[in-house]
């Protein structure tokens, strides 16, 4: 059955562009208030303006570095102090290195373990209590269709969604019964920033857009029946083992 999201509150990490973006105004869209988390804060706070004059809800804007440790303990004391009650949990937020290994720099593969990884973990820790007594919310983790293909060039980057896809589904199982629609989504390229930099900006190969990934996993949220989902396909980027990624898919 469709989510009701009216009367609901939905933290949304990475809102301050793209597929987050994309998240927060349809979650705003079907009548849920949403926290929208980022660095940027003038990004944050012109949509969560924009979100409050369109569909009367409530959008609070909270800027947070998610790089550093223990984000979730921050956001949820901030939360608090505004008297929000979260029902969903959007760990949206991500990035991902572009470059051989050993040619990166070490403090960025740990800020980047930190954005996909650690502060994911971290965030579904501080909320997965209220996410579960709430029964009728969301968890959505962003994957990656890299997860399935770990290219050149991406070593921690797939890992660590591979990480993710693994953390979700286990999650999946904990929470049948309680309501609450747990959820990986793993999306081919789509047309973001992210994408935008890829390559250096020289990557020229098809993309799906922000609204079309978040229309995929809001079907599987509403179907309620599995624990990933993959949107788009794959492309130049994921070149080596489509096998593995068809198989894949025949069992999930
Ligand atoms: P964007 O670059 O458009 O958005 C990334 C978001 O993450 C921004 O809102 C950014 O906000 C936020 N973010 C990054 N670092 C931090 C940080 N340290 N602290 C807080 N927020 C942070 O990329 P996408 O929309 O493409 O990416 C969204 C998710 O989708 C990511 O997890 C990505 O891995 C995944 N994905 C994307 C694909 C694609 O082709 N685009 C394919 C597969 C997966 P700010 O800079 O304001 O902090």
């Amino acid at each position: 059955t469709p989510i009701d999201f009216s009367g609901q509150t939905t933290i949304v990490t990475g809102a301050s562009s793209g597929i987050g973006a994309a998240f927060a105004r349809e979650l705003a869209r079907r009548g849920s208030d949403v926290v929208l988390v980022a660095r940027r804060r003038d990004r944050l706070e012109e949509l969560a303006a924009a979100l409050r004059e369109k569909h009367d809800v409530r959008a609070v804007a909270v800027a947070l570095d998610l790089s550093e440790p223990g984000a979730g303990r921050r956001l949820a004391a901030e939360l608090t102090r505004r008297d929000l009650a979260v029902d969903g949990l959007v760990n949206n937020a991500g990035f991902g290195t572009d470059g051989a290994f050993h040619q990166e720099d070490p403090a960025r593969l740990t800020d980047e373990i930190n954005v996909n990884v650690a502060n994911l973990v971290d965030l579904t820790r501080a909320f997965i209590e209220p996410l579960r007594a709430s029964g009728r919310g969301v968890l959505v983790n962003l994957a990656s269709m890299a997860a399935y293909t770990p290219t050149p060039g991406m070593a921690a980057y797939a890992a660590g969604k591979a990480f993710v896809l693994s953390f979700t589904e286990a999650l999946w199982y904990e929470s049948r019964g309680t309501g609450l629609r747990v959820l990986s989504l793993a999306p081919g390229l789509t047309r973001t920033e992210f994408f935008d930099g890829l390559r250096g900006g020289t990557y020229r190969g098809s993309y799906q857009t922000p609204e079309q990934v978040v229309a995929t996993a809001m079907r599987a949220l509403d179907r309620g029946r599995r624990p990933s989902v993959q949107s788009g396909r794959l492309n130049a980027l994921t070149v080596r083992l489509p096998r593995l990624v068809t198989r894949r898919r025949a069992v999930l």
